[in-house]
């Protein structure tokens, strides 16, 4: 399984996503049998280059997609729930990209149950007040039926994760936190997990390994909802767990094989296919998403404007209520109102439209999700829609 480099710090930002890319052996287009490092690339360049075939005459380019539940015994795939090609390169590249060994799961829901599985009967799990929806209800299922203990906290107020993590065996961290946007002190959090001796696991959707990879600052587990900016294309549902040492990545393998959540060869596919443009995504959609922020600021259709000043998603609260923010979702025409984010289409979703949504989220809360069309349209058209909602009134 690959690893990367530690980066070194030596003040160049850019540096601190030094990689190396695995050269596979032969024509085995599986697990990587040989690991020669080259020189040290950083994200943007392993990003394409990982997860790659081995450079032999005629070899394809891309990893194919091997459609096959069985492999044939003596190596180590096996069966598809165990490994596969396709989820191997894929595994590389993400596993690469933040510094540990990946899994990948069915989606971000099955990765986010696997590592929920991960603690004993009556732990005490430390989480966000407004984590993802999912991920907050299937918790408080677990404390109401005894399996865990739930402690909720702000994450943006280190004292409180420190205090709440006394005792604990799971500490859950999202940041910034969907939909509300909140940042966590990462290093100072998993400190604090870390001399509790609990797991420091960090939700790592929202962020990306471009903009943040906190198994650098110590985490023991990254979480992805690979389904949003990492696949990239609003056309597949995955997820993936990235743990920083091996005896704990095979305990979480170890959670597909036995609760089923694999994936198939041809989101592997896509998802590897999307994931080469990562860095472009995530370069384009953030500017975006800087630009109209700074722009939105002092709107008068706005109450308030919520960008943590880097990533691709921010949060808006209309001035008149949650019938005015329904207003704005409905006329804008290159916005889309739709539930996900991190596509290469913006989005924009009024979040409180969901019963199971956390009540601390405001009700006029919308969730804007910058894809990479030209920033110049994506402000016309939601400033158009903002006064438009303002005449309406
Ligand atoms: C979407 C999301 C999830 C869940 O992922 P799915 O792929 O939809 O199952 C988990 N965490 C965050 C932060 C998300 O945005």
């Amino acid at each position: 399984m690959l690893t990367a480099t530690t980066p070194e710090d030596d003040g160049d930002p850019d540096l601190l996503h030094v990689l190396t890319v695995p050269v596979r052996d032969g024509c085995d287009y599986g697990r990587s049998v040989a690991e020669q490092t080259s020189e040290p690339l950083r994200a943007e360049t392993f990003v394409v280059t990982a997860g790659r075939p081995a450079r032999s005459p005629d070899a394809p380019l891309n990893t194919p997609i091997v459609p096959a539940s069985s492999f044939i015994a003596g190596g180590p795939m096996e069966y598809a729930r165990e490994d596969s090609p396709s989820a191997s390169a894929l595994e590389e590249v993400i596993g690469g990209l933040e510094g540990g060994a990946a899994t990948v799961f069915s989606s971000g829901m099955a990765a986010a149950g696997a590592a929920m599985d991960l603690v004993p009967p009556g732990a005490i799990v430390v989480a966000p007040s407004a984590a993802y929806t999912g991920v907050a209800v299937r918790l408080r299922e677990l404390d109401s039926i005894g399996r865990i203990r739930l402690r909720i906290v702000d994450v943006d107020s280190t004292a409180a994760v420190v205090d709440a993590c006394d005792g604990a065996h799971l500490l859950w961290l999202e940041s910034p936190t969907n939909p509300l946007l909140q940042v966590a002190d990462l290093p100072a959090c998993i400190d604090a997990a870390h001399t509790a001796g609990a797991l420091a696991l960090v939700d790592n959707t929202f962020a990306t390994p471009m903009l943040q990879r906190p198994l650098q600052d110590g985490a023991d587990i990254v979480l992805h909802s690979v389904t949003k900016a990492l696949s990239g294309h609003s056309d597949l549902l995955m997820g993936a767990l990235v743990a920083r040492d091996a005896e704990l990545a095979e305990r979480i393998r170890l959670r597909r094989v036995l609760l089923g959540g694999s994936t198939s060869a041809f989101d592997c596919y896509l998802a590897l296919r999307g994931i080469r443009t990562l860095a472009l995504r995530i370069d384009k959609a953030q500017s975006s998403a800087r630009t109209i922020a700074d722009r939105l600021n002092g709107h008068p259709a706005l109450s308030r404007v919520r960008y943590p000043g880097f990533g691709t998603i921010a949060a808006i609260e209309v001035a008149g209520g949650p019938a005015a923010a329904d207003a704005v979702c409905r006329l804008t025409s290159i916005w889309t109102h739709a539930t996900s984010l991190g596509g290469v289409e913006s989005l924009l979703e009024r979040r409180r439209r969901w019963a199971l949504e956390s009540t601390t989220v405001p009700e006029s809360l919308i969730r804007l999700s910058f894809g990479i069309e030209h920033a110049d349209d994506l402000w016309a058209d939601l400033s158009g829609a903002l006064d438009a909602s303002l005449r309406d009134a």
